[in-house]
């Protein structure tokens, strides 16, 4: 099983050692070919701004919303969630790939609790996800198509719609790997293995 992650900015390495520790081949991914042949992809946590400027120097805006439309499977954590949301209210001008409908505002969370752990309830977890939250971007609104898979103070913090999910928070920093395993055994499936339109 082959994912991706993208590697242009941010907390990129820890993802690609999480999906190892699962047995999946992990290619990080800075050109659009790279999409070639995987089954889905993370876009991790990092600055959302300056994700979202490398994305359009290298296409990879264009290339990441065909691999999805082409059923390729999406997982944004943190500014990666800002990334796939359609909205960003306080920031309505920010570049995005708006191929989630739910509505975040960045930051949210307030400069005195930058940082914070929690221990999290998750549909389907047995035991609670310790959750590191760092500058979370807030979900403050999800279309009735997008489903709470866990939530922390009266906001959802992982949401999924079919092959696309969001988690606000760094699953890749617990040394707990049970949402990459979520992530490869319900999002990605070898009936979606993505080739490009033109080959
Ligand atoms: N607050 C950051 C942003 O808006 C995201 C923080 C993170 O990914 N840890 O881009």
């Amino acid at each position: 099983m082959r994912v991706g992650v993208l590697a242009l900015q941010g907390a990129f390495r820890e993802h690609k050692l999480a999906f190892e520790r699962l047995g999946a081949s992990v290619t990080e991914v800075r050109l659009p070919e790279q999409l070639e042949g995987l089954l889905g992809i993370v876009i991790p946590g990092g600055e959302s701004t300056t994700m979202a400027k490398l994305m359009k120097i290298y296409g990879l805006d264009r290339a990441l919303t065909d691999f999805y439309r082409g059923g390729g499977a999406l997982w944004g954590t943190c500014a990666g969630a800002i990334a796939v949301s359609s909205e960003i209210v306080d920031f309505p001008d920010q570049p995005r790939l708006g191929l989630m409908p739910i509505s975040v505002a960045r930051n949210a969370y307030g400069r005195q609790v930058d940082s914070f752990e929690v221990d999290l309830e998750i549909a389907d977890f047995v035991t609670p996800f310790r959750a590191i939250f760092i500058r979370a971007p807030r979900i403050v609104g999800i279309a009735p198509s997008v489903r709470v898979v866990a939530s922390y103070a009266g906001a959802p913090v992982m949401v999924r719609q079919g092959r696309i999910m969001a988690t606000v928070f760094h699953p890749e920093l617990s040394g707990d790997d049970r949402i990459h395993g979520y992530f490869l055994d319900r999002l990605c499936s070898v009936e979606s293995q993505y080739q490009p339109a033109s080959q």
